[in-house]
């Protein structure tokens, strides 16, 4: 197969929106495909045509568009001459021994100069396919079907429908930074709020020299398969071990692990502005680890004005882990390190977190020079997807 047809749901769309969304979809999906070698890219109602220089292998084809958001689904079809007679040998050579008792043919006749019209087109090549396959045409239910657009230059037919990633293109709702631990969570959280059309930068916390650099590799493993959703990541790596050991040495046990939180939001919030980002992200979920209190996200967010966004707040470990296996972030997660939040930390923190309490322990310490600490220490890391090419092949522009 050398193109795909890719569909949107257009009726989810605000009139004005329209066509900022194809756009940014548009531009997500050559950015996605950049190495195969794509040759152009067509808006049609409520679908695109993809097609490329030459024959793509059809599960790279697959794994790549899969992965855009904003795709409700999308079919590997190929291009053919413009007659009937050629559509039809194609399309029969092309079954290639598939076996299926029911079908229907799916025409859309975007050109109204082709000699045939959809019905026509349906009645001949259905006549074709069943002499072949001896399969029934069931219009309903079908088990097959073999979609055909037709186009003034160029025609396409291809087999079955392939889900799309859903959602909204990334870079259609803004930007946000997210608060990338290694855990299950705040991957999944961060993939949720990408399939809403954000683009996400991160910012993970790591605790080097006190403990190993294993959540700093994972972080940056997690980061890698999600910008597969965003072609293009920033990482900030912010050394926290430092602040910890300033907050040990004046705050006692309970309510250190709320104390560093605050302090991750605080500096979280000043890179979120300098990177134009309007909102934070966590992977929390209510009532899943004694930090997670109403009463301690609360206390929490009291250190930010800016809003923190909780994608996973109403869903079950159970919900969190399966979707961390299917966005491919679970062996990862899965892999054991030292969070930097178990750093000095008691066995029983605080669910109760009281704001007077949490700011008499904080008047011991000089947060705004923390602050800076940390933004100061802070090295950034970027991320491409596909991965850039030597000779500069994969910046070929794409009409
Ligand atoms: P996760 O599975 O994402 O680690 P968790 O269930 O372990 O979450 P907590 O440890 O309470 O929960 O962390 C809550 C959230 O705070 C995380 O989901 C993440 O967004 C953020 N967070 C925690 N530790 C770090 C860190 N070291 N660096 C960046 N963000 C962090
Ligand atoms: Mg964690």
């Amino acid at each position: 197969m050398d193109s795909v047809l890719i569909r949107y749901h257009e009726i989810a769309l605000k009139k004005g929106n329209r066509a900022y969304f194809t756009e940014m979809l548009k531009r997500n999906i050559v950015a996605a495909v950049k190495d195969l070698g794509a040759k152009e890219i067509r808006s049609l109602p409520a679908r695109l045509v993809l097609t490329f220089r030459d024959k793509i292998d059809p599960e790279t084809l697959t794994e790549r568009i899969s992965s855009v958001f904003g795709i409700a689904n999308f079919s590997l079809v190929q291009r053919t001459g413009r007659d009937i007679e050629q559509l039809r040998s194609q399309i029969l050579a092309g079954l290639n021994g598939a076996r299926f008792a029911s079908f229907r043919i799916d025409t859309q006749r975007g050109d109204k100069s082709f000699p045939l019209n959809s019905p026509e087109i349906n009645r001949q090549l259905g006549a074709a396919v069943q002499q072949k396959t001896g399969a029934r045409v069931d219009l309903d239910n079908p088990e097959f079907t073999v979609y055909v657009e037709i186009l003034p230059k160029d025609t396409y037919f291809g087999f079955n429908k392939l889900p799309g990633a859903g959602g909204l293109p990334v870079g259609t709702s803004g930007r946000l930074l997210s608060l990338i631990s290694g855990g299950f969570d705040s991957p999944v959280a961060a993939y949720r709020m990408m399939q809403r059309g954000c683009r996400v930068i991160f910012v993970h916390f790591h605790s080097a020299p006190y403990q190993d650099k294993t959540s700093q590799d994972k972080v940056r493993d997690l980061v890698k398969r999600l910008t597969r959703h965003q072609f293009q990541s920033r990482l900030y790596m912010v050394p926290f071990g430092e602040i910890q050991r300033q907050i040990v040495a004046a705050v006692a046990r309970p309510l250190r692990v709320v104390l560093y939180r605050r302090m991750m939001l605080r500096i979280g919030e000043r890179i979120a502005r300098r990177e134009k980002a309007r909102a934070l992200v966590t992977g929390e979920s209510l009532g899943q680890v004694a930090s997670q209190t109403l009463e301690n996200m609360t206390v929490i967010q009291q250190a930010v004005a800016m809003p923190i966004l909780r994608p996973l707040v109403g869903m079950d470990k159970q919900e969190i882990v399966d979707q961390a296996r299917r966005i491919g972030t679970f062996e990862t997660s899965s892999i054991p390190d030292q969070d930097c939040c178990q750093l000095f930390v008691p066995k029983h923190p605080a669910t109760k977190a009281r704001f007077d309490e949490v700011e008499a322990d904080e008047a011991k310490l000089n947060i705004e020079e923390l602050v800076r600490y940390g933004l100061e220490n802070a090295s950034t890391e970027e991320f491409v997807f596909p991965a850039p090419m030597v000779d500069g092949e994969n910046d070929k522009a794409v009409t």
